[in-house]
Order: structure tokens, then C-alpha cells, then sequence
């Protein structure tokens, strides 16, 4: 074991945030060890922002609870550990672990359970990787490392702490963890790791709970380093694990999403995760929804039984939580509507909730050479950051445009085969309004007076006469209708 100055390697006291500061102290007063262990003290002498700071210690959960009382909460079966609340800041308080007991572990190797306390020692050897059994103390200004941690940070190799095939038969997870290390870190995986790391060990997932791997799944696509992770899940078979039913092919659609999500996470914007799960699962979702529309469904229902089959398929490996799905679903949705919005619903849509996700999707999908958008995302694009005035035009504009692009299809329509695809859907434009005055009424009471009395003569006349070509019903022109003048009303 060797015992580091901290300062040599860049870490101070000054970096830390108070909350796991206090954490450290407290547990220290109450005369328990305690240190700073895990990815916190692994960023910090990599020059990296930490994500955040877990601490470990002797005292056992219901030990850390007694210390911090009521801010703090014991969670997890399988790994307890206590979730010490400092003000808005949450550390996660584990306790030192021992190799577990034999009879916790699944016909696999797996473990199931791992609440065997122990020493410092033993804590550190079942840690994963080198780089993340490093423990600091703050107040002291040291590190310990026992696996000369040290040198892997130096010449940036990911090693699992023991025997990898074992390491992984543990817990599969940790192969996820392997390849999502190498991505953040772009550190070289170890000879020891690749000899065993392959499609044939990524199966192993398989048996991890799809609820643990939604939860590493966002890890992968919130780390910044999707364009990175993206290769390697599929070279190393995990993606086959977590996305069985996605082609592993990353498309010019997926590729730009992830260089979009990574460079927004760079510039410190936000993103929901589930966004990168809409990408991800688009073509499925388009090929399930041609599916039900050759079966006969009409194109709204084609698409809500596609979202609701694809998700359902996605879940039994990564249980999406409701709320993304539900975020999903919308996401496609919203595709329909940004590409062929009703003009009078333009300025609605533009502030509605999902607006802003549907549209970068849109955009994204258009930039990555989608022909399918139809230039929308560009329109959307120009239109947000118009005035109020230039809006108003715009939608006229728009407006045109459509009923142009409409009159054409319906014109194709006529000649062709019928188009099953809801944009080609000709609706009404006006609705003709029943002239309701006083001398129409009279008008149409004479009509129906005069209709009467030759009731029979009229029935007669549709059941047996065959209209011929020159019935006058052929002779009418078609007059073609100035539409430019024609106003939208609610009723549309
Ligand atoms: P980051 O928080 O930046 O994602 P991290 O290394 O802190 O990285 P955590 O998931 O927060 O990762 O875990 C904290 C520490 O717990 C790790 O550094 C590692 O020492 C240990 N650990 C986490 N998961 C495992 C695992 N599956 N097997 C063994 N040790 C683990
Ligand atoms: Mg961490």
C-alpha cells in the first residue's frame, strides 16, 4: 500500500464542496474512518470536473444513520448503502465491504447480495477498477492506493482489480462500466480485460435487471462521449444486450444526434436522455407503423399501436420509466404534426410542450439527409425567430403553398392509385354554408313543395332511367374556384 500526498497530485481541500466535506467531518468526529473513495478522487487528479463525491467508512448504515439522524436515508437490498442529504447536495455514504459469502451468489456467479462489512482492505479489492479504489482523506491531505492506482492514471489504462472473466461473471455490469470508462476517460482497455471481453461474455447481461440497465443505459448517453461509446458497445456485443431489436448500424441520423447530445452536454445545456432512445429506436418505429398501415389501420392508429409495440420490446432490456416513454411517443408524434401542421394551428404548436424536442428531432433528421421532412425543420427553423408581423406572413405564405402542394396530390390522386399516407389526405377547404335568409327559406320550402308532388315520378327517374352521356349532370362545367380568397374558420 502506498500512501500519496495529495497535493502532488493536484487535489486540495479547496476543490471539494462543503457537503461531502461535512460528511468526512461528522463521521470522523464520531470516530469512525471515513474518506473520499470512487470516480470523485479519479477526476480530480485527471484534471476532470467531478460528477459527483461518494464517501466510504467503517460504520455500518444504521452507524452513518445514527450519525446524520434524520437528513439521512439507508437505501438498496442487494448493495445498502446511506444517502446522507446536505443541504441540496446528496452523498452516498457506503460502508467497507468483505468478499461475499458463497451462499449469496446466482447459479451464474452473479452476486446477488453484498452486505458482508469488512476492512479497508478488503473493500478496495472489490472495487472495479484500479482507478476507482483510490481513498482521500481530505482533513490528513492523503491518498490511499493499494494497487498502485497511481501508475494506470499515469499511462490512462482501464484494469479490473482481480480476475476479469470473474469480475464480470460478479457483476455484468461492469462491462458497461469498462466501456464507458474508456469512452469518458479515452483510456486504453487492458490486454487482461480484451482476452475476455467479447460478444459471448456480453450475454452475460442478459441476466442483469432491465431496471439496472435503463439506469446505465442514461449513463451512457448523458456522459458526453456518445460518439465514442457508440462503436464500442456494438464491437464488444453489448449493444446486441441492450437494444436487441435496433439494427447495430449507426445511421447519419444517430451519429448527428450524438455528436448534438454530446456537444450540448460540453457547452453545459441540458438533455433528457430518452430523446437519445426516440433516435435510437425511430427506424423501428417507422417499420412497425408501415406494418399496420399495409394491414389497414388509418395512419394515427398505425402509429400509436407502433409506439406502444416498440417500446414494449425496447422495455424487456432496458425498462423505459412511463414519463419517457410517454415523452417518446410525443417526440414521434410530434414528426406528423411539425411536417403538415393546419395553418391555423402553427402558432399553438409552437408553444406546445413536446414543441422544442419534436423539432430538434425534425431538424436533426434533416440534417442527417432525411428527405422525408420535407424542408420543415428548415421552416420551423427560420419561423421561431421571426416577428410577429413576419409569422403572419409566413403562415399565409405557407398556407398557399399547401393548398398548391394539396391540389396537385389530389389531381395525382384521381389519376393514380390511392396514397395511404395521412399528408396526402385532401380535407375539405370551406365548408359550404347553408344560405339561411328569409328569401332562401322560401325558396327552399317551394323546392320541397314541388318535390313532393312528383315524389314518385322522381323516384321512378333515379331507380330505372341510366344516365347516359347526355344526361345534364355530364354536361356541367367544372368551375375552377379562386381560393386565394377563402378564409379559414374554426371549423377546420
Ligand atoms: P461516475 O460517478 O463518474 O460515473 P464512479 O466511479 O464514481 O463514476 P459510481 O457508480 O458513482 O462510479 O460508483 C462509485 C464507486 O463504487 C466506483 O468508483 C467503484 O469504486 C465502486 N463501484 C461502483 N460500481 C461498481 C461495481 N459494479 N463493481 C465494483 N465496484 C463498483
Ligand atoms: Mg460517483
Amino acid at each position: 500500500m502506498h500512501t500519496l500526498r495529495a497535493s502532488k497530485y493536484g487535489l486540495s481541500i479547496k476543490k471539494l464542496p462543503p457537503s461531502i466535506i461535512e460528511v468526512i467531518d461528522a463521521l470522523s468526529k464520531a470516530g469512525y474512518e471515513a474518506y473520499i473513495v470512487g470516480g470523485g478522487v479519479r477526476d480530480l487528479m485527471l484534471g476532470l470536473n467531478p460528477k459527483d463525491f461518494d464517501a466510504v467508512t467503517n460504520a455500518t448504515p444504521a452507524q452513518v444513520k445514527a450519525v446524520f439522524g434524520r437528513r439521512c436515508r439507508i437505501i438498496g437490498r442487494r448493495f445498502e448503502l446511506a444517502h446522507v442529504y446536505i443541504g441540496r447536495d446528496l452523498i452516498e455514504v457506503a460502508t467497507f465491504r468483505a468478499p461475499p459469502k458463497k451462499e449469496v451468489t446466482s447459479a451464474q456467479g452473479m452476486i446477488l447480495r453484498d452486505n458482508n462489512w469488512g476492512t479497508i482492505e478488503q473493500d478496495f479489492a472489490r472495487r472495479d477498477f484500479s482507478i476507482n479504489a483510490m481513498y482521500y482523506q481530505p482533513r490528513k491531505g492523503i491518498v490511499l492506493d493499494f494497487c498502485n492506482a497511481i501508475a494506470d492514471i499515469k499511462s490512462k489504462t482501464l484494469r479490473l482489480l482481480g480476475d476479469p472473466a470473474k469480475r464480470f461473471e460478479e457483476d455484468p455490469v461492469r462491462m458497461l462500466r469498462t466501456l464507458r470508462f474508456a469512452a469518458k476517460l479515452d483510456f486504453k482497455i487492458s490486454e487482461e480485460i480484451l482476452n475476455v471481453f467479447n460478444t459471448e461474455t456480453a450475454m452475460l447481461l442478459r441476466d442483469v435487471s432491465p431496471h439496472r440497465l435503463y439506469d446505465e443505459s442514461q449513463k451512457l448517453f448523458t456522459m458526453g462521449q456518445l460518439q465514442r461509446i457508440l462503436p464500442l458497445l456494438i464491437d464488444f456485443g453489448v449493444w446486441k444486450q441492450l437494444f436487441a431489436d435496433i439494427k447495430p448500424n449507426l445511421t447519419p441520423f444517430i451519429t448527428l444526434a450524438a455528436k448534438n447530445t454530446d456537444q450540448r452536454i460540453q457547452v453545459g445545456k441540458t438533455i433528457n436522455p430518452a430523446f437519445f432512445y426516440a433516435v435510437l429506436l425511430w427506424e423501428n418505429f417507422l417499420e412497425r407503423t408501415q406494418f399496420y398501415l399495409n394491414k389497414g389501420l388509418v395512419p394515427a392508429e398505425a402509429r400509436a399501436q407502433a409506439g406502444l409495440d416498440i417500446l414494449k420490446r425496447q422495455c424487456t432490456r432496458t425498462v423505459i420509466p412511463r414519463f419517457a416513454e410517454t415523452f417518446i411517443r410525443e417526440v414521434w408524434e410530434m414528426q406528423t404534426r411539425l411536417l403538415n401542421p393546419k395553418p391555423q394551428q402553427i402558432e399553438s404548436l409552437a408553444s406546445h410542450a413536446r414543441f422544442r424536442a419534436g423539432f430538434d428531432f425534425l431538424l436533426l433528421r434533416e440534417k442527417s439527409g432525411d428527405v422525408n421532412t420535407e424542408d420543415m425543420g428548415y421552416w420551423w427553423d427560420i419561423y421561431q425567430n421571426m416577428s410577429t408581423d413576419e409569422k403572419e406572413s409566413a403562415i399565409a405564405k405557407y398556407n398557399r403553398q399547401r393548398v398548391k402542394k394539396r391540389r396537385k396530390v389530389s389531381s395525382d390522386v384521381a389519376e393514380e392509385v390511392p396514397v395511404s399516407t395521412e399528408s396526402s389526405v385532401i380535407e375539405p377547404l370551406v365548408v359550404e354554408q347553408e344560405n339561411n335568409s328569409r328569401r332562401a327559406r322560401r325558396a327552399k320550402a317551394k323546392r320541397v313543395a314541388t318535390s313532393s308532388q312528383g315524389n314518385t315520378t322522381a323516384v321512378n327517374t333515379s331507380s330505372n332511367v341510366e344516365i347516359d352521356d347526355r344526361h345534364p349532370i355530364l354536361k356541367r362545367k367544372r368551375v375552377q374556384r379562386d381560393l386565394k380568397h377563402v378564409v379559414f374558420g374554426p371549423t377546420q
